[in-house]
């Protein structure tokens, strides 16, 4: 902070949303014990009902202005939007009498007295790993307020002395966010009647006592059709200033570049920006803020899990109250804190989290008192204690540039040093592909698994033995060794061609890999909501990423040792290692990607050296770090197909460098999956029908393919004339001599039975095709 505001308490905090399963996961827990019978309805309502409390009273307590409700959710906020609106598809209306029975049958599906349905479907929230429910739409739809969760939280928190913000997905959103059913009509049609029951709604709200509604419409900072555009002007002419409920239209996760004149032209109170993601916006934002329109500023990171640099912060907020005045400027976070982990202080294991690399962390406890400070600070009013506070900010903020920790010198001396030549292999793919097949030896369709095979409980049960220290090393060792050894022999016995060793020493194709790469660290309880009341907890990596000693080579040796057969070596690759972490912020993505690629390809090499002749590097992430806007694909494109042949170039023509991606549109990134240049790629298939070999086929990719023939997702076994079927028609766009044969993704959720069964089918369904192009 350079100067002392006029002291003036105007300036106000905002909170976009708070995580919901529990700082210790209450939620998760209570929902799969309610799920498998164990807890009734009411008590699981009782652990949300302690949550929200909860949560509410640590935000007032800490003095922030605009608290949200309705953030809480016992499933997903997109799912509750669909219930408020009556959006619930025909075939889950009859399970009605029990909304919430009906609601995670919508969520999960059910197969109960005389019920089977499916789940409806779930797709990525943005460019987050939170997944959301897709809302279904049919022609001539109708909706009707169906359920007011969103006014009873409003009056829960007020009970509790609470005043909130009541939190919405918007109707653009909401129709955005969902599908057509029916062909032939655009969802963007049901927009009239569903701002009829948005209209009812903030008319309810305002009646229950609410000053302030969140409305988020995170699609205005995303590249719009002409018809979306124009669906905003209806939307917010509809509901825009026409009670006394102020609307507070928020936008997160991109900047709103050539949108802003759109929302800047709709009749709200306030506009809320992601200023983390976007700050080169602010200028132009302050220049054409309406008069009579307030802005949230999008300053405290909701992405990931620093501390803020309440100095720059300072910056910003000064220069937009000196342009607005305090009483037109809010401090927010720059999006809903679900994707950050409830509260650092519970912390404690210096071993897996140093103590000076936490210095450096806040989670949403702390991102909250943030908000609180910065008002303090920005308004002039901050006390003794305040100023402290900052002066310990301004100290860990300054620890963190300067310590050596985190800047590595002989990390940076190979990133500079890295030569065109590491970038790409030494021969093209024909000279290559001769070279493997002259020393590998395998018959045309040759047939291959993803890498994993089951995690049963008892392996999973020596890994938390060994973990609490009542397993020793040496037997967890050779116990996960005999699990190997039982595994080859299987592969062995199926008479797969390419066999693995199975990972079972492997927790998490990331967190595996973290662990033994300096520069990362990890949390006990730094869980992050993923869908339901699954979560994840992503590595931390805080400093210059390097790889201090081998990390796969024993264990590909020892498989490798066991057999006559070629056994894969098996990596995570750098840009999945990325994007499933918390990524430092201090450089951008691409420079750690590239230090982790080093990393791997250091790793590449230690296992050609010891003699394993085919490497997996796993690449199931590239597509989701795609950008939000079309015009950044291109550089982000290019840094993680580099990353991905820096890794694996290092090695002989002769070596064969598969990869791995599970999911099927690759449509808008063929070219650079080609550019990829792996010797073989191995792709989720079976549910698409092959479909998308199409487009493998149209672009006339060079090397080799296996398109999955099964998929590894459900417990079914499909018969062999079916897989038999897929691979007549993959033959219809790829070349015989390019296919490989293997199912859709590993088989570490599988059991041993099926899994055996379904690879014993599949071997068979190669041979067949086989004896048909060898005739
Ligand atoms: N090799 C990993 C496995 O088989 C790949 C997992 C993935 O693609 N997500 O488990
Ligand atoms: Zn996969």
């Amino acid at each position: 902070m350079t100067k002392v505001n006029q002291p003036t308490s105007a300036i106000r905090t905002n909170v976009l949303g708070y995580p919901r399963i529990g700082a210790w996961r209450e939620l998760k827990k209570a929902e799969e014990a309610y799920w498998a019978g164990q807890k009734t309805e009411a008590e699981l309502l009782k652990v949300g009902a302690e949550i929200r409390k909860s949560n509410w009273l640590l935000q007032k307590s800490l003095g922030i202005d605009l608290i949200p409700s309705s953030d809480f959710s016992y499933y997903d906020q997109v799912l509750d939007m669909a219930m408020t609106l009556g959006a619930v598809p025909e075939r889950y209306a009859a399970l009605g009498k029990n909304k919430l029975e009906q609601y995670f049958a919508m969520a999960r599906g059910v197969q109960t007295n005389g019920n089977d349905l499916t789940a409806m479907e779930m797709t990525k929230w943005f460019d987050t790993n939170y997944h959301y429910i897709v809302p279904e739409f049919v022609r001539g739809q109708t909706f009707c307020l169906n359920d007011t969760k969103i006014i009873d939280e409003y009056a829960e928190a007020r009970a509790l002395g609470v005043e909130t913000k009541p939190v919405l997905i918007g109707p653009v959103a909401f129709l955005l966010l969902g599908k057509e059913k029916d062909a032939g009509f655009d969802r963007l049609q049901l927009l009239e009647p569903i701002l009829d029951v948005y209209a009812q709604l903030l008319h309810r709200l305002e009646q229950a006592g609410a000053k302030y509604v969140q409305i988020d419409e995170p699609h205005l900072s995303l590249d719009l059709t002409d018809s979306s555009k124009a669906a905003y002007v209806r939307a917010y002419n509809k509901l825009g200033r026409q009670t006394g409920l102020k609307i507070i239209l928020t936008t997160y996760f991109e900047g709103l570049r050539d949108n802003l004149d759109l929302a800047l032209s709709l009749p709200v109170d306030m506009l809320h920006v992601d200023l983390v993601r976007c700050p080169q916006q602010l200028d132009e934002v302050l220049a054409k803020l309406p008069q009579n329109m307030c802005l949230s500023l999008g300053v405290i990171d909701g992405r990931n899990i620093w501390k803020n640099d309440l100095t720059h912060t300072m910056g910003i907020v000064d220069k937009a109250v000196a342009t607005l005045g305090a009483d037109r400027v809010v401090i927010g976070a720059s999006c809903s804190f679900l994707h950050v982990p409830y509260d650092l202080s519970l912390e404690s294991d210096e071993t897996a989290l140093p103590a000076s690399v936490r210095q450096w962390m806040a989670f949403a406890r702390q991102k909250t008192e943030e908000l609180a400070l910065l008002k303090h600070l920005a308004s002039g009013n901050a006390d003794d204690e305040a100023f402290e506070a900052y002066g310990r900010n301004k100290i860990d903020i300054s620890a963190r540039r300067t310590s050596p920790l985190t800047h590595n010198v002989d990390v940076a001396k190979r990133v500079a040093a890295i030569t065109p030549d590491d970038k790409h292999r030494k021969s093209a793919f024909a000279k290559r592909a001769e070279l493997q097949h002259a020393k590998l030896h395998l018959p045309l369709f040759p047939t291959t698994t993803i890498g994993s095979f089951p995690q049963t409980a008892e392996v999973r049960g020596w890994r938390q033995k060994h973990r609490k220290g009542e397993l020793s090393d040496a037997e967890y060792d050779r116990l996960l060794k005999q699990e190997t050894e039982r595994c080859i022999r299987r592969q062995e016995q199926i008479g797969l061609d390419v066999l693995v060793h199975g990972e079972f020493e492997r927790n998490d194709m990331v967190e595996y890999f973290g662990e033994q790469l300096d520069g990362f660290a990890f949390t006990q309880n730094g869980w992050v909501q993923s869908y339901g009341s699954r979560c994840v907890k992503p590595p931390v990596i805080y400093g210059d990423v390097q790889r201090p000693h081998a990390m796969t080579v024993g264990w590909s040796r020892y498989a490798g040792q066991l057999t006559l057969k070629p056994v894969k070596g098996m990596l995570t690759g750098p840009v999945t290692i990325l994007e499933w972490s918390f990524v430092r912020d201090d450089q951008p993505r691409s420079a750690t990607c590239l230090q982790i690629a080093l990393s791997v390809r250091d790793e590449v090499k230690d296992l050609e050296a010891a003699g394993i002749g085919i490497i997996q590097i796993d690449e199931p992430a590239i597509r989701e770090g795609l950008p939000l806007r079309k015009s950044d694909w291109d550089e982000y494109l290019h840094w993680a197909v580099e990353s991905f042949r820096i890794a694996s170039s290092g090695v002989d023509d002769a070596t064969q460098i598969h990869t791995h991606m599970c999911y099927s549109e690759f449509n808008d990134i063929i070219e650079h999956i080609g550019l990829m240049d792996a010797d073989v790629i191995t792709i989720e298939c079976s549910r698409s029908q092959m479909e998308l070999l199409d487009v493998f086929g149209k672009y006339k990719y060079p090397n080799e393919i296996g398109p999955g023939v099964y998929d590894i997702h459900s417990a079914r076994v499909p018969e062999m004339k079916e897989m038999l079927g897929l691979l007549h028609k993959a033959v219809q766009h790829i070349r015989p001599e390019q296919l490989w044969v293997n199912p859709d993704c590993g088989l570490k959720t599988r059991g041993w039975a099926e899994t055996t069964a379904a690879l014993e089918r599949m071997v068979q369904a190669a041979h067949e095709i086989r004896k048909e192009y060898e005739k």
